[in-house]
Order: C-alpha cells, then structure tokens, then sequence
C-alpha cells in the first residue's frame, strides 16, 4: 500500500515525510526503502504486536509498514507542465491514496508561494490542477474508447459511458471521487480508469506548536472542507515531529508529555490512512519473527497469504487460525491447538483484523 504525499511548495511536506520515514524502520526488510529517495516505509504502530510478544518469544518484530511517496513539484500550472508538471501526476496515478498536506502554521520567515497562508485556497489549487490534468485524460481515453465502441466492443461503450459521467463532474469542478457506481463492472472499469481525483485523500493541517490539539481557525476550515466531501483531517506539526525523531524514547515520550500529546503524530496518521484505505492487519507469529501484514477488509486467507509471497497464494492449501484474545487466554500456541481452538480454514475463508496465522501451501 501506498500514499503519495501531495501540497504546494514549503507547506511542510519534506519536513513531515523525512521525519515520517527516519522512524527507525530496517532496511533490509523494505528493499525498495533505498531505491529511491522520495520513497519511504512508515512503521504502523500496533499494541497488538507487543501482546503477541508477550506470549511468543521471538527473535523480531516486524510492523506493517506503509509506503510514503514524496511528490514535490506541483504548483499552479503543473497540468499545463508548470514546474515539474506532468512528471509528479504519473506519480500520483500510481499511489492508493492521496496524504495533502495543507500549510496552517503562520510563520514570517517562510515565504508561502501565494504570499499568505490560506489553506482552502491551497486546497483549491492542487485540486484544480489534479481535476486539470484528468479532464486531459478524460478526453484522451474518452476519443479512443469512442474509436472502438464503433466496432461493437461492450467494454467500450461501458467506458465511453462512464468517462462521460466522469467529464460531467469535472466540468462541473468536482472531483470524480464522488461518482456513485452499483455496479460492479462499472467500479472495475472506472478504477482502471486510474484518475487522480479518484484517489482518496486524507488532509493533514500542519500547526503551529501551540495548535496541536488542531483547534485554531484555519485548520477548522480544512475540517469543514474535508467533512464536506466525507474525507480526515489529522492536525500535525511537522517541525516538532522532526524534532521528536532525533530525541532517544525516554526524551520523546518526556517532550511528548510536556505538550501535550499522547503519541507522535506518526502513529496517528498511519492509523488515519488505515481508516481510509479500508486496511486491517493480520499477524504471523514464530520463533524467528511476530510479524504483522496489510491487507484490505474482505481479504481471504489466499490473498493474505498472497501479501507475503505471490507463491503463498497460487500454492494455498489451508490456514490454521486463532484469535489473539485465544492467546491471551491459553498463553501459547500448543495450549491453543491442545484445546481445540486452532481453527483450520479454506480457500473461502475471510481473514478477520487481528487473526494470527499459519498458511500452509504447495509451492
Ligand atoms: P515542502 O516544500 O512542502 O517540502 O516544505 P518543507 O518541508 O521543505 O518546509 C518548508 C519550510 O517550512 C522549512 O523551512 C520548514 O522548516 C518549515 N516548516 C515545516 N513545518 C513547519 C511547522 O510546522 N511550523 C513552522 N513554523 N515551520 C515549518
């Protein structure tokens, strides 16, 4: 899974993704960490992980992770190829959900590029550029799908008819996200339509210091836009969040307490795009690693299984099951199997947020 950081320029974005991803995270177990270096993994907090720990020693923990993408560059006129341009919207088409920082701190010192800070107006401005460059795309996929329903071909004429809805909606300044799709071929066509305003966004009001409970009246208005189109708000203050990440754990939690926070704004926001991604983790649980694995709510064993090795998936046979309370009640696994409540599960099984397994499988 995979958010892509968007906002204009000096809002914060770099601050909050650098220190997003120094969280610590080892690199050997996120390959693609060093690739690139606007790409970076976001550890998900999870209590759930220290209770298996508790019952199953093991010699590592491995939270789910998150990608982050920082894409920079886009500015007024980025459709039209301004700054980056066009280069950071194929980024963007490539992520499962959008994190839009949004400037609400005040600060002389940093020049914002449309000389004051107005977050409804920032707003409104990547989106523009976002609905810019899909009514682009719109028209381009909307002049061949026509070439080829004039032969006949039903998927065509299913895609001539949604772009059509599409550009109505564009046209008319929305986002294409708010397209109501019953049927099923309908979402399929319309997700492989890859839109940018399709993508869900969760905005983040970055603060000052002293608004961090995000109460102040510029982040209240970020609020009412986002509860407007049903998305999250999750106020931040990137600076501090920066400067949390160079402190040891005992300084953090102690510079945590003194103002006022319960938790760095990491774990917050990891949880904010769980929530709107639709995400659940399931757990592994062994002598070598407790580990926990993303996956979209109505995943089946197969496909969770699928998330650690494509071969897990195509090569599944069966899943033994339990649930943590069951551990927490018989303190380990051979206590759990003795009493009958390792479930054993088949291809149809939906896994449930929190399930700890073991897949066995051909390969
Ligand atoms: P980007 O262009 O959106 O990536 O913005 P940067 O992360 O580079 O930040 C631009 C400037 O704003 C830098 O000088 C940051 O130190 C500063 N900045 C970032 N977050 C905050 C904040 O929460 N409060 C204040 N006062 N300054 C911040």
């Amino acid at each position: 899974m995979e958010a892509g950081i968007v906002g204009l320029p000096n809002v914060g974005k770099s601050t909050l993704f650098n220190a997003l991803t120094a969280a610590g995270i080892a690199s050997e177990n996120y390959p693609f960490c060093t690739i690139e270096p606007n790409v970076g993994a976001v550890a998900v907090p999870d209590p759930r992980l220290d209770t298996i720990q508790g019952f199953i020693k093991t010699q590592k923990v491995i939270p789910a992770i998150l990608q982050l993408v920082d894409i920079a560059g886009i500015v007024r006129g980025a459709s039209e190829g301004e700054g980056l341009g066009n280069k950071f919207l194929t980024h963007i088409r490539n992520v499962d959900a959008i994190v839009h920082v949004v400037r609400c701190f005040e600060d002389g010192d940093i020049i914002h590029v449309d000389g004051s800070v107005d977050p409804i107006r920032d707003i409104e401005t990547i989106d523009t550029e976002l609905m810019l460059a899909d009514m682009q795309s719109v028209e381009q996929m909307a002049d061949k799908a026509k070439r080829t329903a004039r032969t006949g071909d039903k998927d065509a004429k299913r895609r001539v008819a949604l772009l059509e809805k599409c550009k109505e909606l564009l046209d008319d300044g929305k986002p294409v996200r708010g397209l109501q799709l019953d049927d099923p071929a309908d979402r399929k066509e319309f997700a492989m339509l890859q839109l940018l305003t399709a993508k869900r966004v969760l905005y983040v009001a970055n603060v000052e210091e002293d608004d961090l409970a995000g109460e102040g009246p510029l982040v209240q208005k970020v609020r009412d836009r986002a509860a407007a189109e049903g998305g999250e708000v999750v106020a931040v203050c990137a600076r501090l969040e920066s400067e949390l990440i160079e402190l040891d754990p005992e300084d953090r939690a102690e510079m945590l307490e003194s103002v006022g926070l319960k938790e760095p704004a990491l774990a917050v926001l990891a949880r904010g795009i769980y929530t709107l991604l639709g995400l659940q983790s399931y757990f592994t649980a062994g002598e070598k690693e407790v580990r926990a694995w993303t996956i979209p709510e109505g995943a089946t064993a197969p496909q969770g299984a699928g998330v650690i090795h494509t071969d897990f998936e195509r090569g599944f046979i069966r899943a033994e099951v339990y649930a943590l309370s069951d551990l927490e009640e018989y303190k380990s696994e051979k206590a759990i199997r003795e009493a009958g409540k390792l479930r054993v599960e088949g291809k149809e099984y939906v896994l449930k947020d929190g399930d700890i397994c073991h897949f066995l499988f051909n390969v």
